[in-house]
């Protein structure tokens, strides 16, 4: 589903790669952690997946599409299999939670019927359905990243990327946003999430792959958080 091979990124302004030769396969339905400390290469990992940044060398791999050789014209096809959540959350804050969701919907160009269907599923799906006509501004943090996971999901792509999701809120908010990533992945949802939030990763014993100063310095089937340091 995912393959890094021997990849390494360097950024034109800094001395060492932010990401050195590292090598990692996903299959489909993984749910796996990508953790390290600040500056380790967890961002840079998941924007090479995106491709809003290139390897300087190796090969990275989404689906059948090698993503670093993709054509620009290919970009939204390898868009539409990825959904992505942030610590920010990235929400338009003039528009509505529903409208949120329904315009990831239309800027890939789907039919009113499928977004009038799809949409409130999705905002079901993450218990927001009392919530449609609020604006961003009016939501609690953990509601806006459940709109984000709604808007990244409402398409059912193959891979949800989620980059530090739970940076900004509290711990019990944490944990909601947790179920329902480990809800998305039950669809059978591949799900890479960046985090340096060790309760969560010891809590839900799944594949953690480790960074260091962008080499990759362990893989566990399910790790938990430090072990070995
Ligand atoms: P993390 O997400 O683990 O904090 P990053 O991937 O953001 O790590 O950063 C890895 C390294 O690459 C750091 O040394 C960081 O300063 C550097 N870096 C990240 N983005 C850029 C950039 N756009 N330009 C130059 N250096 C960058
Ligand atoms: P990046 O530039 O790092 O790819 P974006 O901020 O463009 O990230 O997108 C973050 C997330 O928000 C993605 O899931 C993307 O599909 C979604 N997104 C981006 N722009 C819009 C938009 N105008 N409306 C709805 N969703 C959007």
């Amino acid at each position: 589903m995912i393959a890094l091979r021997n990849v390494t990124k360097s950024y034109k302004t800094s001395t060492r790669p932010a990401l050195d030769n590292v090598s990692v396969d996903i299959a489909k339905g993984e749910f796996v952690f990508v953790i390290g400390p600040s500056g380790s290469g967890k961002s840079t990992f998941m924007r090479l997946l995106l491709k809003d940044e290139k390897p300087t060398s190796g090969e990275v791999w989404v689906t059948d599409l090698r993503v670093d050789k993709l054509p620009a014209r290919k970009v939204p096809k390898l868009r539409q299999r990825m959904g992505c959540v942030f610590q920010d959350f990235r929400l338009l804050q003039q528009k509505t939670v529903e409208q949120n969701v329904a315009f990831a919907l239309e800027v890939i160009g789907k039919s009113g019927s499928f977004i009038s269907r799809a949409v409130p599923e999705a905002l079901d799906m993450v218990g927001l359905s009392g919530k449609a006509d609020r604006l961003p501004s009016e939501l609690s943090g953990g509601e806006q990243q459940r709109v984000a996971l709604a808007r990244a999901f409402v398409n059912r792509p193959l891979v949800l990327l989620a980059d530090e999701p739970t940076g900004n809120l509290d711990p019990d908010t944490s944990q909601d946003i947790m179920t329902l990533l480990e809800r998305i992945n039950r669809t059978g949802t591949t799900v890479v999430m960046a985090t340096h939030d060790n309760t969560i990763v010891d809590a839900m014993r799944r594949r953690v792959v480790e960074l260091d100063r962008g080499r990759l310095v362990r893989d566990d089937e399910t790790g938990v958080y430090g072990v070995g340091r």
